[in-house]
């Protein structure tokens, strides 16, 4: 196996001086090395294809043993030092002091075709940022970091990817529910890959404990090597970063409103610096279309992290880097402006993303009325996002309200509910997107192929991997490589793969891992 090793984030920030493996408080470093622990038993059970080939590597540097043991982290890649990542961060709404890397190890970071990427492994095994835990992962939750991270990068989405997802052949002890019921589940390693694993939180606990000298380090560093082309220089050049970073969080944010993705924990330990979706956990698509919706028990009670709520935290969180960033800029003004700005940037990058989602060309029309409409329209009776806007591209511009109508009711889940009244507010938004269809220039045909290509077909609906997770803890693991390869091409027809094409059945409405997920992971 070939790789080309080349360390920045390690090489050019300071290292924590102790190499104990020692949970405690980790002062002036951004890292602590670490030794990944030993497996029982390691095995390969998927390889992103894709990723190999990002990374430089080919299927048969996969099946080779030295490819197992370095992506479980039974032996260390030679001349690499292992570290884990030391960050704070702000979860549901109050400062947590330090989190880091608690059970992710970094190995290396390669060069390859002018890219450069970060390894990780997830569930290796514990470091000084472990706290009260393990720092192990189980096989559900690493199927579903496995599976979504792939299927974002196919959707268009920003995120980590992932490389390989392994078995340790260990068991690891888990109260999925936290309510007094643990039980010993099977232990697994995900190697995940990303430009860089840099979090908010990396600047958060730099400034928390006043460490200006290194917080500039950090800033630096993340603007040399991954926004190159701010060129400027003093406070210009950290306002200059906090703009991009902006930029990219609500970008990826609007993704996510976009395919009915919920993150779940939107921590500040848990946003990238680059605006990747990283850290999946918790997370759910909506099935039903539901502002209020989130997937994670844990937040059952306040909601905080719910579908509609996204971007909102988007900006809450930006407001704890700013914070975090201001001792490198010591006026907080031009910081102010920056965040006042975010809404109505949301605003309009959301707009044009539902005029695309229902094939509107961003002309002169203002479609905000349509689109709130509709938003509104979606919760009267429950209705699938996905099965919804996929259809959606079948009504062409002779079609009235009614015929229309025939043609998504599809999308509804319980045609009992369907009330005269529902119906109405149906006709009269399909009524209004007729009348807006009609100074559409593009065909139908046209339209619908555009359309096509920002409503997936198939999303990683929270049964399927609760499907490919039971069919594996009973050491099949054949739904994993079906899930993973419909979901290479969200946006295409794929016939023979019609079938997951469907509503959520009615078993997994209230079922845990389908609806119900903790962090318990
Ligand atoms: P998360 O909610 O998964 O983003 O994790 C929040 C913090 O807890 C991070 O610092 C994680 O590294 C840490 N953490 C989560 N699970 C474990 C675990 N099993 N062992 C050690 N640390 C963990
Ligand atoms: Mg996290």
């Amino acid at each position: 196996m070939k790789l080309d090793i080349h360390n920045t984030f390690s090489t050019l920030l300071p290292a924590d001086k102790n190499l104990e493996n020692s949970r405690r408080q980790v002062l002036d470093a951004c890292f602590s090395y670490v030794t990944p622990k030993k497996t029982t038993h390691p095995e390969l059970l998927h390889v992103s294809e894709a990723m190999l080939t990002e990374l430089g590597l080919t299927k048969e540097d996969a099946a080779t043993n030295e490819f197992l043991h370095v992506f479980t982290g039974n032996s260390v890649f030679t001349n690499t030092h292992p570290y884990a990542m030391c960050y704070g961060g702000h979860q549901f709404g109050n400062w947590a002091g330090q989190l880091g890397d608690g059970r992710a190890i970094n190995l290396f970071e390669v060069a390859y075709n002018n890219k450069q990427w970060a390894v990780q492994l997830k569930g290796a095994g514990e470091t000084p940022y472990s706290r009260s835990a393990d720092g192990l992962a189980v096989l559900r939750s690493s199927i579903r970091e496995y599976l979504c991270s792939e299927a974002m990068h196919y959707l268009g989405v920003p995120t980590t990817r992932a490389l390989s997802l392994s078995l340790s052949g260990d068991q690891v002890l888990r109260d999925i529910l936290y309510n007094g019921n643990p039980a010993y589940e099977k232990g697994a390693i995900v190697c995940r890959v990303a430009p860089n694993f840099i979090r908010f939180g990396n600047f958060e606990i730099l400034a928390a404990r006043k460490n200006y000298a290194t917080l500039k380090q950090l800033a630096d560093y993340t603007i040399a090597h991954f926004y190159p082309e701010i060129t400027s220089s003093g406070k210009e050049k950290y306002l200059a970063f906090f703009t991009e970073v902006r930029n990219k969080t609500i970008d990826m944010i609007i993704h996510w409103q976009r395919i009915g993705f919920v993150h779940g924990v939107m921590n500040t330990d848990n946003m990238s610096i680059s605006g990747l979706t990283i850290d999946y956990g918790p997370y759910g698509w909506l099935e039903g279309y539901d502002w209020n919706w989130t997937p994670n028990t844990t937040d059952a009670q306040h909601k905080r992290y719910r579908y509609g709520n996204q971007a909102y935290i988007g900006l809450w969180n930006l407001f704890q880097l700013a914070n975090a960033l201001y001792p490198l800029i010591e006026e907080a003004t031009p910081l102010q402006s920056l965040l006042e700005e975010y809404n109505s940037i949301y605003e309009q990058k959301y707009i044009a993303m539902m005029q695309q989602k229902l094939g509107l060309e961003p002309n002169n029309s203002n479609d905000n009325e349509l689109t709130g409409r509709l938003e509104e329209t979606l919760q009267l009776i429950e209705t699938d996002m996905t099965i919804f806007f996929r259809k959606l591209a079948h009504v062409t511009k002779k079609d009235t309200a009614i015929t229309a109508i025939e043609k998504i009711n599809d999308a509804f889940y319980n045609l009992t509910e369907y009330t005269e009244e529902i119906q109405e507010h149906w006709k009269n938004w399909f009524t209004l997107y007729s009348n807006r269809l009609q100074e559409e220039k593009r065909s139908d045909a046209e339209r619908a192929t555009a359309m096509n290509k920002v409503n997936p077909k198939y999303v990683l609906r929270n049964y399927m991997a609760q499907l490919a997770i039971n069919k594996a803890n009973e050491g099949d693991y054949s739904l994993i490589d079906e899930l993973y390869q419909l979901l290479k091409q969200p946006y295409s027809e794929q016939p023979a793969y019609q079938h997951w094409f469907a509503k959520r059945p009615e078993w997994a409405r209230h079922k845990v891992g389908c609806s119900m997920l903790s962090c318990s992971s």
